[in-house]
């Protein structure tokens, strides 16, 4: 099956290098003129499954308010008449209950897990290097309270087996011995010895150009819009013209049985 891909950042050369592995033949498109020069650039470089946490959880309605009065807020929001977007907005605001966000990080953990492990498999199968580390994080908390917050997400934690240890602060000293000269500044700690780091951009580069033996990657080529049909996506159009496809639900129920395509990554067969 042909495959095309919009966006060569972390997710879609991980994609595409999955589907050409599985015989697909993929093509990647991106406006820039290399692989991961967009948010796969600079991450923070944690590779933390424990940590991952929905966006949508109690208290974010309020902190969003604060974000987006803030001149450098991490989240902008550019209001327009586009009932996709609001009904996007409300389903966010309708999962920021303590309730669903149980029901949401017990769905992340367990996904956030098996990427791991897949990482670690083609780390082993590939070599590929790209500052990597597996010594786990330490997540320090300055108030009590942020430590009381924490029961939920530890009960995810041994529902699916993470390893964790909660530490007081000489615990966390002995974790990393740097910390003696802050004591005062935090109450404990989650250490979770199965995280990892590394350098995104690094191994998104890293990826794309193994990948590159089997996959087509257009760079420089900027997708201007989706051309839907039936209300379904059945192609793409470029400042080069249009690349039209039929959309792959086949492919998709092939690939991600269980779950929705990430936004950036557009799966379709082509023609
Ligand atoms: C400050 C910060 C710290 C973070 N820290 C971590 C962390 O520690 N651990 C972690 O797991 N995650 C972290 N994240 C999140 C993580 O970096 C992102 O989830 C990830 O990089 C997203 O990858 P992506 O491939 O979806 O998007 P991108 O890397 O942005 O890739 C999208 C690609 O699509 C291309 N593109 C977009 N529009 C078009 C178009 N119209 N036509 C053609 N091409 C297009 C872009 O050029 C880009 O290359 C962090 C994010 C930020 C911002």
């Amino acid at each position: 099956m042909r495959v095309l891909i919009v966006g060569s950042g972390v997710i879609g050369v991980t994609s595409a290098w999955y589907l050409a592995r599985a015989g697909h033949e993929v093509t990647v498109l991106d406006r820039q003129p290399g692989p991961a020069l967009e948010t796969s650039y600079a991450n923070a470089g944690e590779v933390s499954p424990g940590y991952s946490s929905p966006w949508a959880g109690p208290g974010v309605p309020l902190k969003a308010i604060k974000w987006l009065l803030m001149k450098h807020g991490p989240l902008a929001i550019r209001p327009r008449f586009d009932p996709a977007m609001w009904s996007w907005v409300l389903q966010m605001l309708a999962n920021c209950t303590s309730r669903r966000y149980a029901v949401n990080k017990a769905r992340m953990v367990p996904i956030a897990e098996y990427s791991r492990d897949c990482l670690r498999e083609l780390r082993a199968t590939t070599a590929i290097e790209y500052d990597e580390r597996s010594q786990g994080t330490l997540q320090l908390f300055r108030t009590q309270k942020q430590l009381d917050g924490i029961v939920g997400d530890v009960e995810v934690l041994k529902q699916f087996g993470v390893d964790f240890t909660v530490l007081a602060p000489s615990g966390c000293v002995a974790a990393e011995p740097a910390l003696a000269r802050v004591t005062e500044k935090f109450v404990g700690g989650l250490r979770l010895p199965g995280d990892e780091t590394g350098d995104c951009r690094v191994f998104t580069e890293k990826l794309a150009a193994l990948a590159s033996a089997a996959v087509d990657f257009r760079f420089g080529v900027s997708v201007q819009g989706l051309v839907q049909e039936g209300g379904r996506v059945t192609g793409v159009r470029t400042a080069g013209g249009l690349l039209t496809g039929t959309p792959s639900s086949s492919l998709r129920e092939a690939i991600l049985p269980d779950c929705s395509p990430p936004s950036v990554c557009m799966f379709l067969s082509i023609r």
